[in-house]
């Protein structure tokens, strides 16, 4: 997709921080931290909502997830951690290119 920076740092051509990179995803450091680990993992494919989830994409989503689980221990995030997917405008999504942020590594506030 063109002029997407996510498929930009899926493709190499915008440097990130890549922690965790297979054949479906790409995990790497946000660049604008908003808790002491703040990682966001996203699909190669490009596609900009969950409403745009086939059975495809929802099958790569819940394997997405698992790996999520299984690598958090490995990124620092055994005391827990928080995943987080903005929709839309009333949520602040800035990247049309669905992502998850994945925060943690300290206790998070939950408020609104
Ligand atoms: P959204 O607001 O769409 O849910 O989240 C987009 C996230 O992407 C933001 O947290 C923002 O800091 C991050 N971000 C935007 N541009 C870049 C970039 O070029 N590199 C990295 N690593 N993160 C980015
Ligand atoms: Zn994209």
């Amino acid at each position: 997709m063109e002029n997407c920076i996510f498929c930009k740092i899926v493709a190499g051509e915008i440097p990130s921080a890549k922690l965790y990179e297979d054949g479906e995803i790409v995990i790497f450091k946000d660049i604008a931290p908003l808790a002491r680990i703040h990682l966001l993992c996203v699909p190669k494919e490009h596609f900009a909502y969950l409403s745009e989830l086939d059975d495809d994409r929802a099958a790569l989503l819940g394997r997405t997830l698992k790996k999520i689980a299984d690598l958090a221990p490995s990124l620092g995030l055994a005391e827990g951690y928080r995943l987080v997917v903005n929709q839309g405008e009333n949520a602040g999504q800035s990247v049309k290119h669905l992502h998850i942020h994945i925060l943690g590594g300290e206790t998070l506030p939950w408020e609104k």
